[in-house]
């Protein structure tokens, strides 16, 4: 059975959902890649079940579609990837383009941020943003995000296993366009693009956090069905992984995955991933694979991720508490860029062990390699989203 249309031809706005209540904002963003159809499947069955039990929704539901022309041709884009060019300097480079030289995703993207920069103009509440996603490959569905505490905290809340650090190694992802905002914002990947099971995992989603956001009255859902789909579609996959590496390809590699990778496959230091023109591609650790490509379009390979301990995040609970940031310029090898007093410089030759880890925990995002030293620059949240 053909589970998910292809070839969609959908209106920028899917729907929206609002009764004039105050309340958070639940922004979904669904087809940003054009092959990737179940996400507006699944936003479109919330919204008319919302709409048809007329739901006394608090705040609102507001559901965008991405990439119009890549979705009516069942692609996942047509000149260029609509999930690359959020960075600052990007999208400045965007506007500056005339109509000549702008490709059909130029025209998306501005489009897309008018409404983006409408909606969020108009959001008195707190703001969460889910982006809707599905794979060429098989595996449970997952959360990524921009690490910081209040996305941490809504996408443990859905009981989807998170990844972190997506931003750190994908560029210019909208992601990192809503954590500059200090929005909240996951990105999910239902399951694979054709499958029945992905529309459903994305809806699920939709209601664990219209439910975790308290936008609905207690009782007028019933979650227990939706959990037990996330449950179930899990499948035993970490509650937490880190990318460690993502595998970057250009058309002039040939790059082919090795067949039978699922998302969080397990894979051994040294196992066979991929081939490209040069050979044998072998993990270089011992983690998880995720996104393995096994499409003609993209520029990612395939990640790899290590699972999260959990003592880290009990450890990022009780510094939090203790506002252990405050310690940070006591850290041996640490000391606060004396030019920006929310970066950090670090040198890793003296503090090794704790690096990555603990500044994310502390709410820092890994920024780039300043001569010897790696940087580290903090995320500050939306304040009405520190209530969440
Ligand atoms: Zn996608």
């Amino acid at each position: 059975m053909p589970d998910v249309r292809t070839g969609l031809q959908v209106r920028r706005e899917l729907g929206t959902w609002d009764l004039g209540r105050p309340g958070p904002t639940l922004l979904v963003l669904a087809g940003i890649h054009g092959n990737e159809p179940a996400g507006v499947q699944a936003v479109l069955r919330v919204l008319a079940h919302l709409q048809q039990q007329e739901l006394p929704i608090a705040g609102r539901l507001v559901a965008l579609a991405g990439n119009l022309g890549a979705l009516a041709a069942g692609k996942r884009f047509l000149a260029r990837d609509l999930n690359r060019g959020w960075s600052q300097e990007a999208i400045e480079a965007l506007w500056a383009r005339g109509d000549a030289e702008s490709t059909p995703e130029d025209h998306e993207q501005r489009d897309l941020l008018r409404r983006l920069e409408a909606a969020l103009a108009t959001a008195s509440g707190p703001v969460v943003v889910l982006d809707l996603h599905s794979s060429s490959a098989a595996g449970p569905p997952f959360l990524c995000l921009a690490d910081t505490i209040d996305n941490r905290r809504l996408g443990l809340a859905t009981g989807v296993p998170l990844i972190l650090g997506i931003e750190e190694t994908i560029d210019g992802a909208s992601l990192e366009w809503f954590a500059q905002r200090g929005i909240a914002a996951l990105a999910v990947e239902g399951g694979r693009h054709e499958e029945a099971a992905t529309v459903d995992n994305h809806a699920a989603v939709l209601w664990c956090m219209l439910a975790r956001l308290r936008m609905l009255p207690v009782g007028s859902i019933d979650l227990a069905p939706y959990r037990e789909q996330l449950r179930q579609a899990g499948g035993g996959a970490p509650p937490i992984v880190e990318i460690v590496l993502r595998h970057a390809i250009t058309p002039e590699d040939r790059f082919r995955m090795e067949p039978g990778f699922v998302n969080f496959a397990p894979v051994e230091r040294g196992g066979l991933l991929a081939h490209d023109r040069r050979g044998a591609i072998r993990s270089p650790v011992r983690g998880h694979v995720l996104l393995p490509l096994y499409q003609a379009l993209g520029d990612d390979g395939f990640f790899l991720a290590r699972s999260v301990r959990p003592f880290w995040l009990h450890l990022a609970r009780w510094l939090r508490r203790l506002r252990g940031d405050a310690l940070i310029g006591l850290l041996p090898g640490v000391r606060t860029d004396p030019a920006d007093r929310d970066t950090i410089l670090v040198d890793p030759r003296i503090a090794r062990w704790f690096v990555t880890e603990v500044f994310h925990l502390l709410g820092f995002r890994k920024e780039r390699r300043r001569g010897a030293r790696l940087a580290f620059t903090r995320r500050r949240s939306r304040p009405e989203n520190a209530r969440l």
